[in-house]
This record gives structure tokens, C-alpha cells and sequence, in this order.
């Protein structure tokens, strides 16, 4: 046996047998908890939780990382799905955004900087000219605090933060939550919201990497991808939009009727990196998007209350990081399929909108659906 495969034996052991433990400093034999290293002098943890339908999720406080997710294949056979490492320390170190919550402002702001009623604010520029995923130091690289609890649903973990007025160049304070809940029903469920107390901008979006056939398997090119999108957001060589809406038919994006992600890659330049409009309205719970790995037969769906989905093919990996196992994750071993508002909406004001004012409630719910196709 290879000592990736029993690295993941091993790894798939320890997760089960966390799962069947008693022992634990959380309130039920569904959730467990252990101290996953110190940030800044604080303690971060990392939990367990068991769901249903064999489902097993291991999420950290620091930067609300999803570090593993076990999903069982048509054989029942379990598979870590999601691209992360197996320390604190890794994290630390610098990574893509793996398995974590972006914000303030997911995806990316032209030249870093907006105005909210007539006052330009500033931001960081971390790619190229523009500002990604909430600058230099996002909701992705702070402890959260966080409170577990086993509910009629599922097991969930709560995580909040306070974002202080004027953290990386954004006005007013910010309260967010995420709930995570693996619920009975098989789902990975992730609700967020967010409150002010001056206009801000908030847009908070999941950025797990997924790999249905297994974090360590290779590349998602054999993966058959549907989107509910008849339009999509066309951009400039930075990502920018141009501020139009494009329908996908006739285009290497056209993800309708579900089509395998190697099929037509090679037209866009490095891959796939572009924001879908999802059919039907904002706010409403409807499908986003069916991921289908042919082999094991996991078949995952997403539903959104948002507007937007990033679908991003994994581009930049290039083999330089390991991951769990020692894991090496190559070009395209992992996908995004990000719900969240369209990028750059603050320079759209006929887009839906990123700005959130005081009294009113950010309200972002996602749901990932696992089941296997026989
Ligand atoms: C973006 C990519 C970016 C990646 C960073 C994705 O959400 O769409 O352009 O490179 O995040 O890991």
C-alpha cells in the first residue's frame, strides 16, 4: 500500500473513531472538540462533527475552515473530499484560501477602492490592482470565537467574529456569524449573516475546494459539472466584469445540460475562473449547481439564496503545496463552486448589492447536498 493511501486509512480511522468517542469536552457524542494550536495567544480548536448519512466534518475556528469532510462513495466506502492541511501550523503558513469563509467582501474590488454615499474608501491591492477576497488580512486569517451545539437538525458549530471599523480599509464595525450544520438529511448546511453600524460593504462566501473522488486523487477533470445559470458575468484579464450579463449558450460555459469540467477547459485561458447569474430570485433557496464524480459515484448539489457562483477550476495550484497525507496538490486537483453576490458589485449599482447599512441583516444560507449515483 502506498503511504498516501495508508496515510488516509489512517486519517479516516481517526476521524471515525472520533465519531464513536464519548470523550468529549463538547455537549454531545456528535460533536467533539480538541485544541488545534495557539494564534496570537489564543487557543484555536478543532471540532468534529458527525451527521448523517455517514457524513463526518472537521472545521477549525481559525478562519472557519472546513479542514476535512469524509462522504462516503455507492460502496460506502468514505472519502475526504475537500483540499486542506492537517495543522494549524500549515494554515498559518500561507495557503489559497482553502475550505474557509472570505469577507468582508469575497471575490474582487477594481482598483481597490469604492465609494459608499460620495466617500472613496481605500483597500488593500493583493491582486495585481485590484482587492481579493477582503485584503491582506481577511475573515480567512483570524480566530473566530465558537459555540457547538447538537440540535434537531444536526450537529452545528457556530463561529462569530466582531471586524473592528476601518479593518483593512472598510468603514463601520461588523458583526458576522457562520453556522455550520451537518444535518441529518446528509447536507453540509452554512449560514451566514452579518450586521453594521455604517454603511459597509458585506459579502461572505464558502471557499471549499472540492474533489469528489478524494483530496489526494488527482485532478476534477473528470468531473461532470451542471449549472442553473443561462447568463453569466463576462470579465477582463484581471476578472474585472465589464459590467454585462452574457448568456453562456455557445460558450465554453455552457454548464446547462451538465458537462464534464476537461471537456472544453482548454478555451479558457488556465481554466475555468468566472461568475454564473444563477436562474430564479435572490433570496430565494434554489439549486446553484450538480458536481458528479463518475467513479465513486458522490454526486453533490448546492443551493443558494444568492445571486452569484463562482466556479473557479483550481488554476493556480501548481504542485508546490502539500497537503494532508502529503498530499501534493497539483493544477485542477480541487474546484470552487463559491456562492456570493457578482464580483466587483460595488462599481454596478444595477447589480444586487454588497452594501449593508445599519438596522439591516446580512442573510447568506448555503446548502451542499451529498448522495452518490448509482
Ligand atoms: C478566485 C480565483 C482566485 C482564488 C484564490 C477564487 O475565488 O475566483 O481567481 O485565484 O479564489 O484562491
Amino acid at each position: 500500500m502506498s503511504r498516501e493511501a495508508r496515510a488516509l486509512l489512517l486519517a479516516a480511522a481517526a476521524a471515525m473513531a472520533a465519531c464513536a468517542s464519548r470523550e468529549s469536552q463538547a455537549p454531545s457524542g456528535r460533536i467533539q472538540r480538541r485544541p488545534f494550536g495557539q494564534v496570537e495567544g489564543r487557543t484555536a480548536h478543532l471540532y468534529t462533527l458527525c451527521g448523517g448519512r455517514g457524513l463526518v466534518a472537521k472545521i477549525t475556528d481559525y478562519g472557519a475552515i472546513v479542514t476535512e469532510l469524509w462522504v462516503p462513495d455507492r460502496e460506502g466506502k468514505k472519502a475526504d473530499v475537500v483540499l486542506g492541511f492537517d495543522t494549524l501550523e500549515a494554515y498559518l503558513a500561507g495557503h489559497p484560501y482553502f475550505g474557509c469563509i472570505v469577507g468582508r467582501c469575497a471575490n474582487r474590488i477594481a482598483g481597490a477602492q469604492f465609494p459608499i454615499d460620495g466617500k472613496t474608501y481605500r483597500l488593500a491591492a493583493n491582486d495585481g490592482p485590484n482587492h481579493l477576497h477582503g485584503g491582506v488580512r481577511g475573515f480567512d486569517k483570524h480566530l473566530w470565537d465558537s459555540a457547538a451545539k447538537d440540535g434537531p437538525e444536526g450537529p452545528s458549530l457556530t463561529l462569530t467574529r466582531t471586524s473592528p471599523d476601518g479593518e483593512e480599509g472598510y468603514p463601520g464595525t461588523v458583526r458576522a456569524s457562520v453556522t455550520y450544520t451537518l444535518t441529518d438529511a446528509g447536507e453540509l448546511k452554512i449560514e451566514m449573516t452579518a450586521v453594521t453600524d455604517r454603511p459597509t460593504i458585506v459579502n461572505l462566501a464558502h471557499h471549499g475546494y472540492w474533489n469528489l473522488a478524494g483530496h489526494a486523487s488527482g485532478d476534477i477533470l473528470g468531473h461532470v459539472l451542471q449549472v442553473n445559470a443561462e447568463l453569466f458575468t463576462p470579465a477582463d484579464a484581471t476578472l474585472i466584469p465589464f459590467g454585462t450579463l452574457a448568456p453562456v449558450e455557445g460558450t465554453p460555459f455552457d454548464f446547462r445540460r451538465g458537462m464534464r469540467i476537461g471537456e472544453d477547459i482548454d478555451v479558457a485561458p488556465g481554466g475555468y475562473d468566472l461568475n454564473f447569474c444563477i436562474n430564479g430570485p435572490m433570496g430565494e433557496l434554489r439549486w446553484a449547481a450538480r458536481l458528479t464524480e463518475p467513479k465513486s459515484g458522490r454526486w453533490m448539489e448546492i443551493l443558494t439564496t444568492e445571486p452569484g457562483l463562482q466556479f473557479y477550476s483550481g488554476n493556480f495550484l501548481d504542485g508546490t503545496i502539500r497537503g494532508k497525507g502529503g498530499a501534493v496538490y497539483a493544477k485542477h486537483q480541487g474546484l470552487c463552486l463559491e456562492t456570493q453576490r457578482y464580483p466587483d458589485s460595488i462599481h454596478h449599482p444595477d447589480w444586487p448589492t454588497v452594501i449593508l447599512r445599519p438596522g439591516e441583516t446580512y442573510r447568506h444560507l448555503m446548502i451542499h447536498r451529498f448522495d452518490v449515483k448509482r
